[in-house]
């Protein structure tokens, strides 16, 4: 249910927060531009005690959220979130473009690719310090030394840094490099992982699950904004599909259908939606021209040597011709690059 004041009176808020919560439920407050609202969120059973908070001074309604993502969703919240990562705005006008290789392979390799992807314009540097591979024999990543570095390329750069974590266990120490944490496909509905990430104060990149729904998705950002962590991104980067030519199927029609049901940024993966070097610029266009909120996209210095995803990643050059050819398609669709 969503509790609409009709003040911003700090005292009424709070009377109303503490009977939600003396009613089992937790209490989500959303400052919104024109109304302030109370999101009380837990079983549906008790919604008929929660529509009596109708008499408490400074309500003005009480209603049911219709949809299953309750605070993912429109109706608690009908602007758009904006995500800020130091200064750098996700979900506003800039169209935020996070580069990097596939996987941290060496101090050489992260800080040639830092140095790249800053020059050419990116504002985030990506690189996955523990990688979810396939096969247990392929390079697993160089964990706590890659977050190490990746540090250290932030620290020359300035770019802020994406970086994976797969464990609840690793959360924390993950937590103290990065500057956005990165929840892969394979973890998307790892939901102990998902309710752990609101012990944490960082940014939330949650990707596609490659076999999930755009509902499941939204369900998966909802177990992490329900954990305490408001600060979510979500991240189409293709789905599995019949078709065998591409990698992934990058389902573009779910970045508008997101935009058009839920207030949080968009981010779009061409790198893994296509799996195909030559492929990761038409489709960066195509998910600006949708109103992707930024672009993940892998970059290595040398892909033929790259110790993991080498085929979808781009050269630096070929990276920065792409982003002199995005900052037109971003004019075009009323953004910035
Ligand atoms: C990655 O970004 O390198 C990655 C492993 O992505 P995904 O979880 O989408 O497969
Ligand atoms: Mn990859």
């Amino acid at each position: 249910m969503v509790i609409v004041m009709r003040t911003r009176d700090k005292q009424k808020i709070d009377n109303v927060v503490k009977e939600i919560e003396a009613l089992g439920y937790q209490a989500h407050l959303i400052w919104g531009v024109e109304k302030t609202v109370v999101a009380a969120v837990g079983d549906e059973r008790g919604k008929y005690q929660l529509q009596a908070l109708e008499s408490l001074p400074g309500v003005e309604s009480v209603v049911p959220i219709l949809k299953p993502y309750k605070l993912a969703g429109l109706e608690v919240k009908p602007e758009k979130s904006v995500v800020d990562v130091d200064g750098i705005k996700i979900g506003d006008k800039q169209v935020v473009v996070m580069a990097g290789p596939c996987s941290v392979e060496s101090r050489e390799q992260i800080l040639e690719t830092a140095e790249a992807v800053k020059e050419a314009g990116a504002l985030i540097l990506r690189g996955g310090a523990f990688k979810p591979r396939t096969s247990p024999y392929s390079f697993q990543g160089l964990e706590e030394e890659g977050l190490k570095l990746l540090a250290e390329a932030r620290e020359k750069t300035g770019l802020k840094i994406i970086t994976e974590v797969m464990s609840a266990a690793d959360l924390h120490m993950v937590a103290e490099y990065a500057d956005i944490l990165q929840i892969g496909a394979r973890n998307m509905q790892n939901f102990p992982l998902l309710k752990d990430l609101g012990t944490v104060d960082k940014p939330v990149m949650l990707k596609r699950g490659m076999s999930a729904t755009v509902n499941e998705l939204l369900m998966s950002a909802e177990y992490v904004l329900s954990s305490g962590n408001s600060q979510v991104i979500l991240c189409e980067r293709g789905i599995r599909t019949f078709e065998t030519a591409t990698r992934n199927t990058l389902d573009l029609n779910a970045v508008p259908f997101l935009e058009q049901h839920s207030h949080l940024p968009v981010i779009v993966d061409p790198s893994h939606g296509t799996g195909i070097a030559a492929l990761v610029g038409p489709m960066s266009k195509g998910a600006i021209a949708v109103g992707a909120d930024g672009l993940l996209i892998e970059v290595h210095p040398h892909p033929e040597k790259a110790l993991s995803d080498g085929s979808q990643s781009l050269r630096p050059e070929a990276f920065r011709e792409l982003m002199h050819d995005l900052a037109k398609f971003a004019e075009a669709a009323g953004r910035t690059l």
